[in-house]
């Protein structure tokens, strides 16, 4: 990459930020939170991998991005690029233009949390750095390949006509760079069928083919899918009825317990984060080991059905958290999935050093692979492309762009 370019994750009380630039290793990133609170600050690694934390009291996205960008500026940042978590159907990566923005607004219902915090970060950098050329990277656009019989729900029809309900899926940018990635290390770059396990706080599946998504698990909203921390992925939606019914729940009460207090957090009653259930199952605990379980069960199911979107399974790669660091999970899982023909070394997962790629099957039957996301280099990347792309168009004289 020839351009170094901010990544910007506005979330509704936090910002991530990443300067990326050619060397991985040279990154500067870091996370602004508690943000509009006294104890607003910045913790980061700025360069030469030194850390940064910086109090920024009561300090807003706006206060908090000119300060971020004022400890950037010297590097001369050539975009920026969004990460925005719902892009309706737009199907990938825009500058960002007064339409566009509109376009992330009207997508607003489909994504109620994430959207608005994102909107109001575009709406600071556009105000503070308006000599910028500025990106949205959509979650969703991945997705935006996959069949009709992929994304449509069994509703009745006008819903997604007039409404828009159907399955976008999310987790795209993490699906896309892990399956690039992953099929140029298998030695066939985007060819042939992959799945893709994103596991972290939240997870997601993916069924990809020739480079191109064909189905995940995520829907409508990031809720559907997988067992997550604290969501609960797939259940009978006829739990809204029963609860409301039984124990005279609203809607809001509803979502809030399948959102938050749902998934292995609901399941263990003990907590969200996947390293404190596997310690508490050693020393016995039995909540924690079930929703490990339910966990592993559910994901390797979510695997088996996506396959059916491939004509072949060339292979599986595990991303996020948990997938790069638990030979444990990875383990579990693919025990689960004993008919597609997956031979798992032991030695070879559970060697793997932490945060590292790696091949972890015997060299028989479908391959399998530990391949570490990098959502903000993907943003980048995409980030550059759009902005080559456009200055690209900009200069074509008016003939050449009336034929293009
Ligand atoms: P992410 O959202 O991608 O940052 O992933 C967060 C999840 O990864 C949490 O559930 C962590 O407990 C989990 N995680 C991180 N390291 C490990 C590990 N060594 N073993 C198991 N889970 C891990």
């Amino acid at each position: 990459m020839s351009t170094s370019v901010l990544v910007i994750n506005c979330g509704s009380s936090s910002i991530k930020y990443a300067l990326v630039s050619e060397r991985r290793e040279d990154r500067i990133f870091g996370l602004a939170e508690n943000l509009g609170s006294a104890d607003a600050r910045i913790k980061g690694v700025t360069t030469g991998g030194a850390e940064l934390e910086l109090s920024i009291p009561h300090a807003g996205h706006e206060k908090a991005l000119e300060t971020i960008l004022e400890r950037l500026s010297h590097h001369n940042p050539q975009a920026i690029g969004h990460r925005v978590v719902h892009g309706g159907t737009l199907t990938k990566a825009e500058l960002l233009t007064p339409e566009i923005i509109e376009r992330i607004r009207e997508a607003t219902p489909l994504a109620p949390l994430h959207n608005p915090a994102h909107l109001v970060g575009i709406d600071a950098t556009m105000r503070l750095f308006p000599e910028l050329p500025q990106v949205a990277v959509f979650d969703t656009a991945f997705h935006q390949t996959m069949p009709s019989h992929a994304y449509r729900y069994a509703l009745p029809k006008f819903l997604y006509t007039q409404h828009n309900v159907r399955r976008y899926g999310f987790h795209g940018t993490s699906h896309a760079y892990v399956s690039e990635r992953g099929s140029m290390l298998a030695g066939s770059f985007k060819q042939g069928g992959w799945l893709t396990a994103h596991l972290g706080n939240g997870s997601s599946t993916c069924a990809i083919w020739n480079g191109q998504s064909v189905d995940t698990s995520m829907g409508l909203t990031p809720l559907e899918g997988v067992v997550m921390g604290t969501r609960s992925g797939d259940v009978d939606p006829s739990i809204h009825s029963f609860l409301a019914s039984n124990l005279g729940w609203d809607i809001y009460k509803i979502d809030k317990m399948l959102n938050s207090q749902s998934g292995l957090l609901g399941l263990s009653d003990l907590s969200n984060d996947m390293r404190t259930l596997i310690e508490a199952s050693e020393q016995g605990n039995e909540d924690a080991a079930l929703a490990i379980e339910v966990f592993c069960y559910r994901l390797a199911k979510s695997l088996a059905g996506l396959s059916c979107g491939l004509p072949r399974i060339d292979g599986l790669f595990f991303t996020g958290g948990i997938g790069e660091n638990s030979a444990y999970i990875r383990e579990k899982t693919v025990s689960y999935l004993p008919h597609f023909g997956f031979n798992l070394s032991k030695d070879l997962n559970n060697n793997l050093k932490r945060g590292t790629e790696g091949r972890i099957d015997h060299g028989t039957g479908p391959q399998i692979w530990v391949v570490p996301t990098d959502e903000e280099g993907r943003i980048a990347k995409e980030t550059e492309h759009v902005v080559n792309e456009v200055s690209a168009t900009a200069k074509k004289p008016d003939a050449e762009i009336a034929i293009a």
